[in-house]
Parts: C-alpha cells; sequence; structure tokens
C-alpha cells in the first residue's frame, strides 16, 4: 500500500507518476501536460522526455528524485512533505565556493536495469550540471 496517499499498491510508477503527491507536483512543473495513464515506468519517462524540451529534463529527474525523497522521509523519517503552492521547493544553497552534489539511483530488478540521476548547484543555488543515465 502506498504509504503516501493510502489509495494504491505502491509501485514505481504510482509512487513517481500517479499517487496525488506526485501529480500535485507534477502539475506544479508541467501545468499543461496532458497525463496519459502509465502502467510502465521506464515508458512514463520515455514519454515525458519525448514531450518536453531538452532543458526540462534536469527538472524532470530531480523532480523524481524529490518525490522519491519525500516518501522516504515518510517511511524512514515519518516527516511528510507538501507541495508548496508556488512550486518552491526547500533546499538550501551551498556556503560561497562550495558546489552540492545530490544523487539519486534505482534498480529495477524485474529487467535488469538501473537509473541514476545527479544535479549540481552552485552557492547561487545555480545549475552546474546535471546527468541521468537509464
Ligand atoms: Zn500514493
Amino acid at each position: 500500500m502506498c504509504p503516501v496517499c493510502h489509495n494504491d499498491e505502491e509501485t514505481i510508477i504510482h509512487s513517481l507518476a500517479s499517487c496525488s503527491f506526485a501529480r500535485q507536483c507534477w502539475d506544479l512543473l508541467l501545468p499543461r501536460m496532458q497525463w496519459d495513464v502509465a502502467v510502465d515506468f521506464r515508458q512514463w519517462l520515455v514519454c515525458l522526455f519525448n514531450s518536453v524540451s531538452g532543458e526540462k529534463y534536469a527538472e524532470i529527474v530531480v523532480l523524481c528524485w524529490a518525490i522519491w525523497r519525500g516518501r522516504n522521509d515518510l517511511v524512514w523519517n515519518q516527516k511528510s512533505t507538501s507541495v508548496e503552492g508556488d512550486g518552491a521547493c526547500v533546499w538550501a544553497n551551498p556556503l560561497p565556493n562550495i558546489v552540492k552534489v545530490s544523487v539519486d539511483a534505482a534498480v529495477f530488478g524485474d529487467r535488469g536495469g538501473f537509473a541514476v540521476g545527479l544535479f549540481a548547484r552552485d552557492s547561487d543555488g545555480l545549475l552546474v550540471e546535471a546527468r541521468a543515465k537509464f
């Protein structure tokens, strides 16, 4: 059972795409997106990448990471995450002359695949680098 909405089975596609919390996050990032029902996370992500410009790729990967982190904070730390109305995320900039790198990864055992993503931001919060591999 999904620990966030308690309304559906917890799968990767549910947690990152169709859960009510995830949907609120996606609607803030991509407010005009028409969301199709997908049963497979990889298929959903490929369709998503194909429907946005390349400059959105890093934001999509970061949002996937943030949604999963919110889920983990709830499950492991009993800390709830909310969607901010203005789309702002709570993220502290690193100190001057420091680059903060955030990394996350997932293994899809049923397919023998994996995904990894990272982003780096400077002390002004500007994106220095973002990478994702599936
Ligand atoms: Zn849910």
